[in-house]
């Protein structure tokens, strides 16, 4: 009896796994035609200077818009095309994306501000990826501070030696680089302060608690001011990501993270519209601060 039931339960197992990996196969499949189709887009959102609003620069977020299935969120493809090694294809594409938007304002006379691109760990990996950021550069005439790169704390760390190298290699050229998700790895402080790193991006999931009370999440605000002496002791500048409501701004501020993204301040828009928030609000350079 219990061999039969155990045979049952594997058979359930064993269809809901090929309904998963169907699912997969299909998305992977939907995500290939995706390309040549030209579903992908780029959105932006602007980093703010949390005391005076200015913006700071532009953080590049990619989006699906199927045809059937509407919008797919990164969140659900972008794991994939890095585990099917789809992202090889997509992630140039994003950045010579991000690359023309730049240039394009840039024609028109928009005042810009730096536009920064999220690496997947396997693109950065890539041994020519250097090359291929600053070709991305070149072919579209710009200089290396109109563009940043983000790589997450797990990416940075799964291979130290070689994230020195290259960020060395990128700082050397002038490409400022982020570590993004600050605070979900195990990022060794030995590593850390070797790497020439701008910002560190302090992960939304320290910021979601604090919008209610700060005092009742006091292991996410230990977190988040750890995060920020760390980052005053490397000299690295210090970005809290995922700010919705003034609490949070305020405690961050508090703190002394002076730098930040959220929908406070701007969901993730099209280029069409952060053209306006460009052209209006206050960036650094217009002087109208
Ligand atoms: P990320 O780079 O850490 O991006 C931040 C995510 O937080 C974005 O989600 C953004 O829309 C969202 N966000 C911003 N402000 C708020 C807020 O106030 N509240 C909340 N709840 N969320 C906020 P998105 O666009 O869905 O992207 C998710 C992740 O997918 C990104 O995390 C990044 O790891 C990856 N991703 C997105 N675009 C790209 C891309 O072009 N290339 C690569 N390799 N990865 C990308
Ligand atoms: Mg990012
Ligand atoms: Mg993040
Ligand atoms: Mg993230």
């Amino acid at each position: 009896r219990a061999k039969a039931e155990g045979r049952r339960c594997y058979h359930f197992y064993t269809s809901e796994m090929d309904a998963a990996l169907q699912e997969r196969m299909e998305l992977d499949q939907a995500m290939r035609q995706a390309l040549e189709r030209n579903e992908f887009h780029l959105v932006y959102q602007p980093r703010v200077d949390l005391v005076s609003g200015c913006v700071l620069s532009l953080e590049a977020l990619v989006r699906w818009r199927h045809p059937q299935w509407g919008m797919i969120s990164p969140g659900r493809f972008i794991p994939l095309a890095e585990e099917t090694g789809f992202i090889l294809a997509l992630g140039p594409r994003i950045l010579r994306q991000a690359c023309e938007q730049i240039r394009a304002w840039k024609a028109r006379g928009i005042p810009t501000v730096p536009v920064a691109v999220n690496l997947s760990a396997r693109e950065f990996q890539q041994p020519d990826i250097i090359e291929r950021i600053l070709a991305a550069l070149n072919n579209t005439g710009l200089d290396a501070c109109d563009l940043e790169i983000e790589i997450t704390e797990s990416a940075a760390m799964s291979s130290v030696e070689q994230t020195i190298r290259i960020l060395t290699d990128l700082n050397g050229h002038g490409v400022r680089v982020s570590i993004d998700d600050f605070g979900t790895a195990y990022s060794s402080l030995n590593y850390l302060k070797r790497l020439p790193v701008h910002a560190i991006k302090i992960d939304q999931s320290f910021v979601s608690d604090m919008k209610v009370d700060p005092a009742n999440h006091p292991e996410d605000a230990a977190i988040i001011r750890a995060i920020i002496g760390l980052g005053e002791t490397l000299g690295m500048k210090v970005i809290a990501e995922g700010i919705e409501n003034t609490v949070q701004r305020d405690f961050l501020l508090d703190h002394g993270c002076l730098q930040g993204q959220g929908y406070l301040f701007s969901r993730p828009v099209p280029a069409e519209a952060v053209e306006q928030l460009l052209v209006n609000a206050k960036t650094p350079d217009t002087g109208n601060t």
